[in-house]
């Protein structure tokens, strides 16, 4: 009988989450789903020193803002709880007890000077250290004494000195490495803890793991990983190792280097939906030309085959194109909804309609953050270069932004309901009478409504959205400051 597909997402609460570790979740969580098996979330917190305050919170934040929901975990127990690796603290020991006695592991009482020293020989040599294997060959009576004595030690893995190990992985194929190459990890801390690498094996197999995703630096782990479920006898899972995620440049992303984060993203202005979107892509292609996927049709088209070993770029631009995508494809209260909390903090003037000025946004925004810089000219005129009056293909020069704006004077004023439909029929009527073409009056009173070369929206939403009066005062401006120029010339 086939075994339930069950993956799992195991991040360490060492720092804020990554793109590499959403993608991580995401092909873990799209995997589960596509086979109808379940996806668990294992907090793995052994080397309590680098642990993050809030990390665990983050990780909690992001899962559920991205929509993917664990079967099983801390938050929401499971049939193989604790999910905190802290929390399973007993559970390790005993079967790294188990690989001594059956030969496969080994008490290390080295202390750290001695270890210290033999790195210190290694880098002078320009070798890469690896334990000298020095407790191997302590008597049985030896260890008990100083296990008697509650000297602090270590328990590590003792690997074949010949031969080779073979493992395959979906992405990378079959892998065989030298036993020689292989260090004697370390298992067991001395503060009894597991390390990473013993308690990821010993998690998976009780926890009924069938599928392994995470990145590709732990490739050379894996050799390590696979003599252990042999030592115990135990199914392999399979491995699904991804690729590194790097710059366009083809340099690693960093954080410390300023390259964003989940977090950071959102902060910027990037939908969740397109930025998971655009994730699942990296590494990953579906086997058509569809580019646009919701979560709901990832877990029906992603296939493991179908992952690359190729590094993907993660392209910022290319985010942009996905995010502008999304925004385009909500409807106007689902974008004003959005749009809402950047358009309170940048329209400052009173009376102004933001669900209007969000219509004139939506198909100009590539992510939300942009909104402020398009609207800033609603709260106040500017003291504007006039020369923006000036369009060639406009056919407009100061004289006849002058005129038309004179012009447009009077039947605005006259205008009773002030509108988006009056103020075009008003105005293109004005334009017909005129014999001047629509550019002639539009775009002048664009710039002077404005004072902005480029607004998201032409005269007459922006007339529509400012109000009469105010309308009619920059209008007012505008004229004054054109009769000047064209006085002086
Ligand atoms: N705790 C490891 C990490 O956050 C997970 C590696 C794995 O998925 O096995 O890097």
């Amino acid at each position: 009988m086939q075994r339930q597909v069950r993956t799992r997402y195991a991040p360490s609460p060492t720092g804020y989450v990554h793109i590499g570790n959403l993608r991580t979740a995401l092909y873990e969580y799209l995997i589960a789903r596509s086979h109808g098996g379940k996806f668990i979330l294992r907090i793995e917190d052994t080397d309590q020193e680098r642990l993050v305050e809030g990390a665990v919170e983050a990780i909690y934040r992001t899962l559920k803002l991205c929509g993917m929901q664990h079967d099983e975990g801390p938050d929401i127990g499971g049939p193989y709880a604790p999910y905190v690796q802290s929390e399973r603290k007993g559970t390790y020991k005993p079967f790294a007890e188990e690989l001594v006695q059956k030969g496969h592991a080994y008490y290390c009482f080295c202390s750290k000077e001695r270890l210290d020293q033999l790195r210190a020989d290694a880098d002078a040599k320009g070798e890469t250290f690896m334990y000298d294997r020095h407790c191997l060959g302590l008597s049985k009576e030896e260890i008990q004494k100083k296990l008697d004595a509650g000297e602090p030690y270590v328990i590590r893995q003792k690997m074949p000195r010949e031969g080779t190990t073979t493992f395959d992985d979906t992405v990378y194929g079959s892998i065989t490495v030298e036993n020689a190459m292989l260090e004697d990890q370390i298992l067991l801390k001395s503060d009894g803890l597991p390390t990473y690498n013993f308690a990821n094996v010993i998690d998976d197999h009780l926890m009924g793991i069938t599928h392994v995703v995470r990145g590709s630096e732990y490739l050379s782990s894996t050799p390590k990983y696979n003599l252990l479920y042999q030592a115990f006898g135990w199914e392999i899972p399979t491995y699904i190792h991804l690729p590194l995620i790097v710059k366009p440049d083809g340099s690693k992303i960093s954080k410390r280097k300023g390259d964003a984060g989940f977090a950071d993203l959102i902060q910027m202005g990037y939908l969740v939906e397109a930025l998971l979107n655009y994730i699942a892509l990296l590494g990953w292609s579906p086997d058509s030309n569809q580019e646009i996927f919701s979560l709901t049709e990832l877990e029906k088209a992603f296939d493991i085959k179908r992952i690359s070993k190729s590094p993907s770029a993660f392209d910022m631009e290319k985010l942009k194109w996905f995010n502008a995508e999304y925004i385009r494809a909500k409807t106007p209260e689902q974008f004003y909804e959005l749009a809402l909390p950047y358009l309170k903090e940048a329209v400052t003037a009173q009376g102004i309609d933001l669900f209007k000025v969000s219509r004139l946004l939506q198909d100009r925004t590539e992510v939300l953050t942009d909104i402020p810089s398009k609207v800033g000219f609603l709260n106040e005129l500017c003291d504007y270069d006039l020369n923006i009056y000036v369009h060639k293909k406009m056919k407009t020069t100061f004289e006849n932004s002058l005129d038309s704006l004179k012009a447009a004077v009077p039947v605005l004023e006259a205008l009773e309901n002030w509108n988006e439909q009056e103020l075009h029929e008003k105005l293109l009527a004005l334009v017909e009478t005129l014999g001047i073409k629509n550019g002639q009056m539009l775009w002048p009173i664009r710039t002077a409504i404005s004072g902005w070369e480029v607004t998201p929206g032409g005269a007459i939403e922006i007339a529509d959205i400012l109000g009469k009066a105010e309308t009619l005062r920059r209008i007012g401006v505008g004229i004054e400051r054109l009769e000047k120029v064209v006085q002086s010339a």
